[in-house]
């Protein structure tokens, strides 16, 4: 089973209440058993909300809110109903693949705290729980051919 950030696949939980489409992972989702996830709303964020960036390990809005509580609680409540899932189906959760430099899903590459477009090294917090629960991420920037 793979778990999917619910924004690549259309569905309308981005903090401007868009989303970030992207064909070749709903391609993937349609023929992969998946979870969509949304960590933010899930922790208790509504759609829309202020965009929010990672700073010395906490997460703040643009208006300078500490965010960081809902962040851990959505990343902690997705990964419990993903493996509660998976447990269910008797499958295994293989793979994560989510939406590159978000402050929850991104990997490896993050905004740097001071709303400018500057990119840093380092994950968002939905991304470091997945790493310590030794579940391989990727974004939808590296799906190619091998999916
Ligand atoms: Fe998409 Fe993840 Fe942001 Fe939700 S938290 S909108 S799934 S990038």
């Amino acid at each position: 089973m793979y778990i999917i950030s619910a924004c690549l696949l259309g569905i309308n939980c981005k903090y401007s209440g868009g989303n970030n489409y992207c064909e070749a992972v709903k391609n993937i989702a349609e023929s992969h058993s998946h979870i969509a996830v949304c960590p933010e709303v899930a922790g208790g964020l509504p759609i829309p909300r202020l965009p929010s960036e990672i700073r010395n390990g906490k997460v703040y809005n643009n208006k300078g809110e500490d965010v960081t509580k809902f962040f851990i609680d959505g990343a902690e409540n997705v990964l419990n109903e993903a493996k509660r899932r998976a447990e269910l189906s008797g499958e295994k959760i293989e793979l994560a693949i989510l939406k590159s430099r978000s402050p929850s899903c991104g990997v490896n590459r993050i905004y740097d705290g001071t709303f400018t477009g500057k990119l840093v090294d380092g994950d968002g917090i939905f991304t470091q729980l997945l790493r310590k629960n030794d579940i391989k991420v990727v974004t939808e920037e590296d799906i190619d051919d091998k999916f």
